[in-house]
């Protein structure tokens, strides 16, 4: 049996060399393959799934805690520039909030899950939530008891505490930064095992996708093209749109010109799907294409890359509304509004790195109660919608940082208005 196991061996190797995106690509399709091919029977391999989804949920409340701590705390500098600091965070949570309502917008004209009619199996259907009213809403983010919060999942509670506390830490100054210190490598670590847990992503999407498919046949794969066209649409709306707005009308300056300026950073964006990775290109682009002062860049771009994730919140909106239509749960008043609340709040947690939006997403779908077995779903297309959704996430970071620059005074707009033949090589 030698040879056979060197041989299983290499195979092995092989596919562990496979990036991870395109392993999950291969984990769907097979997936819907044997779906298809063995009908009912495939449904039992679900459990592969569920172990997925199950492993996801257990990274929620650590990782959410302690990357919302660091994004708070990572604002420790603001307080020298507390002005500029002040500025860019509500610019930034204005931005995430009109994207995430972009997305649910275009989710509920496009329906991409209406008529999929997935259940639950196991009988654990969702009981018709109660409605609870919005003061009672707003009233219960604040936890009375944060423990508890945690140990029941109630996320929106458990973010409301992180940021208090983040908060808190900043403001103690030098007494805070050991536990910041402490909380910034628990925040590595939870990254570390959300990368862990992400390696499994191919056999859980596997098995999800054969449950999916041997219940539902073909006819899953259409929605979610709809949901990748929804999640491009709404990308180009947010951008193209509202972008082009806010620098026309708010600091008068020439849409186009930003975006030849900032061409090169998308296309890293495009390609690598994280932001994190595209901040050198992104400060380069700030500076040598746009003529925003480094002053204002080196403190803004960073924030952004950290805090704000337009093109994230946009896909969740997207997203949500997509698994509450495949379920057939209907979303309330308190439910969109909960949506928008957590996903700005989340994206102050969102890495920027690729993938780390599919994480989040079951944050926020917890928060409504909407089934974790949606992100399976998304989990098989979820690189095509990452590379659009950095692509924004870094835009607006740049275009915050352009606009901030511009009331500041510290764009040099002849530089700006030049025409950038510069930005051709990185
Ligand atoms: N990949 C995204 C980014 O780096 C984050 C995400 O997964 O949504 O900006």
């Amino acid at each position: 049996t030698k040879p056979k196991s060197s041989a299983l061996g290499r195979v092995w190797s092989r596919w562990m060399s496979v990036p991870l995106w395109l392993q999950i690509v291969i984990g769907m399709v097979l997936g819907i393959i044997v779906g298809v091919i063995f009908g009912e029977q495939a449904t039992c391999l679900k459990p592969l799934g569920t172990l997925f989804v199950n492993a996801i949920k257990m990274l929620i409340v650590p990782l959410v805690f302690c990357s919302l701590i660091v994004g708070v705390t990572s604002m420790q500098d603001t307080g020298k520039m507390g002005r500029i600091g002040f500025k860019s965070f509500g610019f930034y949570l204005f931005t995430t909030a009109i994207a995430i309502s972009i997305g649910l917008l275009v989710g509920y004209v496009l329906q991409p899950g209406a008529g999929l009619g997935l259940t639950l199996a196991e009988g654990a259907t969702q009981t018709a939530k109660a409605v609870p009213s919005l003061v009672d809403t707003l009233v219960d983010i604040v936890p009375t008891n944060p423990i508890a919060a945690m140990a029941s999942g109630q996320i929106l509670q458990v973010i409301v505490f992180a940021i208090a506390l983040g908060i808190a830490l900043v403001l103690i100054g030098e007494h805070g930064k050991p536990a910041i210190k402490v909380f910034e490598s628990l925040a590595e670590a939870m990254y570390k095992l959300a990368d862990m847990v992400m390696k499994l992503a191919p056999y859980g999407v596997f098995g999800l996708m054969a449950w999916v498919a041997g219940e539902y046949g073909i006819d899953m794969l259409w929605p979610l093209i709809k949901v990748i066209i929804a999640v491009y649409l709404g990308c180009i709306i947010h951008v193209l749109g509202f972008y082009s707005f806010l620098l026309r009308g708010f600091a008068k300056l020439s849409p186009l010109q930003f975006f030849k300026g900032i061409s090169n950073a998308m296309l890293v964006a495009f390609t690598t799907s994280s932001s994190a990775g595209t901040l050198p290109a992104s400060m380069k682009c700030a500076s040598e294409n746009l003529g925003v002062h480094k002053k204002i860049s080196s403190f803004v771009l960073p924030l952004g890359t950290t805090i704000n994730m337009d093109g994230t919140a946009l896909y969740q909106g997207v997203t949500v509304l997509f698994v509450a239509q495949a379920f057939g749960i209907d979303l309330t008043v308190v439910d969109y509004l909960t949506i928008i609340l957590t996903a700005t709040l989340a994206s102050i947690g969102t890495a920027g790195v690729p993938g780390a939006g599919l994480v989040m997403l079951t944050l926020v779908l917890t928060t409504v109660g909407l089934p974790l077995e949606g992100v399976a779903l998304i989990a098989g297309i979820d690189r095509i919608l990452d590379m659009v959704r950095t692509v924004v996430n870094v835009s607006g970071d740049l275009v915050a940082t352009t606009v901030i620059a511009k009331s500041e005074d510290e764009l040099d707009m002849a530089h700006y208005n030049a025409d950038t033949e510069q930005s051709a090589v990185l």
